[in-house]
């Protein structure tokens, strides 16, 4: 064994590092429409001179951690196990919360395009990305940093721009971003507030000086360096004086209730506990702000089969949402997780640099797309069940993707 890690050490130290790097920025709730707002005419400029997707299609549910997910492993929520932000398991007694798999990764499934990287004997770096401190596959990328809300934007595109200058041998194959911001804010605040304005103003202006430094990188050490930027899901208003107060809802033994915001799940943890009547009391208590989620949709949108999905899923639809004690504070005026058809979770999407094609407009793809493309421009062989082939966006590489 110790010959044999010995073997793979001298292995991956001598493998040339490989041609093309990519960074990969998130920009948390980012919803579509944003690129064209005067606060993001940097980012606007950058899609005109790269590839731009008008509507980036999200998974279901349009929520952080499971598009996260799905975009960095190219797998659907119940295939990478992250079904909701949180969520329980019938084959487990503890429940996921935001970054449990750091702690287990035993809630995870799939190989992340940092795994995939490392896997190949690349580098990967990661400056935030959920998940990207957990072990996939006992793996973890070269770097990486816990997760801190307080860490600027500028500390981050510095750093990244440090990661990118290393000499050719050195340099990480990805590198992964993400800014919180615009999201925060978009909850806080809404979508159209001043404050969600500033705040994609200020991640506009960042993301083009990151562009700059990988321009000057590409120039000064003939590196070959793109930038793709996206985001998880988009952004809809919500109306407080319309929220449904979870303790109005029937709450029968036997379950677990799980409140996710756009939709509250129901878990059998009493084998007896009766989903039907529990359906049927639902469907009563509605007068219509809800509905119960029937298992044709669920299975239109790949939910299903999975140990995480709940025995019992409501939802609503926006300016609503479900939240404890109902219209409490004016503390919260936007919502995400919503399904697809709500045009308002509709992601972004920009790519430039030597990659990519330039002037090119995409009006759809799917956030189950990027992988495939990622994966095609780091030249590395796809894991099996990776859903998409690229879809739409092989249009976006200058390359043709491989068959
Ligand atoms: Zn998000």
């Amino acid at each position: 064994m110790k010959r044999f890690l010995t073997f793979c050490f001298l292995l991956f130290s001598v493998s040339p590092s490989l041609a093309n790097t990519l960074v990969l920025l998130s920009i948390d709730g980012f919803r579509w429409d944003y690129l064209d707002w005067p606060e993001a005419q940097r980012m606007k400029r950058m899609a005109e001179q790269g590839v731009r997707v008008n509507q980036l299609q999200v998974v279901y549910p349009s929520k952080t951690f499971p598009a996260h997910l799905s975009i960095a492993t190219g797998l659907r929520p119940t295939s990478h196990g992250v079904v909701d932000n949180y969520f329980c398991r019938s084959d487990r007694s503890d429940c996921y919360r935001m970054g449990s798999g750091q702690k287990d990764p035993d809630w995870l499934a799939g190989t992340p395009l940092w795994t995939l990287v490392e896997q190949q004997g690349g580098r990967a770096s990661t400056f935030f990305w959920p998940e990207s401190d957990a072990k996939f596959g006992g793996i973890l990328p070269t770097d990486y940093r816990a997760y801190d809300v307080s860490v600027s934007p500028s500390a981050k595109v510095q750093q990244a721009t440090e990661w990118l200058s290393l000499p050719e041998a050195d340099r990480p194959d990805l590198v992964t971003l993400y800014f919180s911001t615009v999201d925060t804010s978009g909850h806080t605040y809404g979508p159209d507030a001043p404050e969600t304005k500033a705040a994609i103003a200020e991640t506009d202006y960042w993301v083009d000086r990151l562009w700059r430094s990988i321009q000057d990188i590409n120039r000064q050490q003939d590196a070959e360096i793109s930038l793709i930027v996206l985001s998880d899901h988009g952004m809809s208003a919500v109306d407080p004086r319309q929220f449904i107060d979870t303790n109005t809802l029937p709450r029968p033994k036997g379950f677990r209730r799980v409140n996710s915001s756009t939709r509250v799940m129901y878990y059998r943890r009493d084998p007896n506990a009766d989903v039907t009547a529990l359906a049927a009391n639902l469907r009563e208590a509605s007068n219509g702000r809800y509905r119960v989620v029937s298992e044709e949709t669920l299975a239109e949108r790949h939910y299903t089969r999975h140990p995480a999905v709940a025995d019992l899923i409501i939802e609503t639809d926006p300016p609503r949402l479900f939240r404890h004690g109902g219209a409490r504070g004016p503390d919260l005026r936007g919502m995400h997780g919503y399904p697809a058809t709500v045009e308002d979770m509709a992601a972004f999407f920009v790519a430039i640099g030597p990659g990519f094609s330039v002037g090119k407009v995409i009006p759809k793809a799917h956030q189950l797309d990027v992988y495939p493309i990622a994966a095609t421009l780091l030249d590395l062989p796809l894991p099996d069940g990776v859903v998409s082939e690229g879809g739409a966006l092989r249009d976006a590489l200058v390359a043709p993707i491989r068959e």
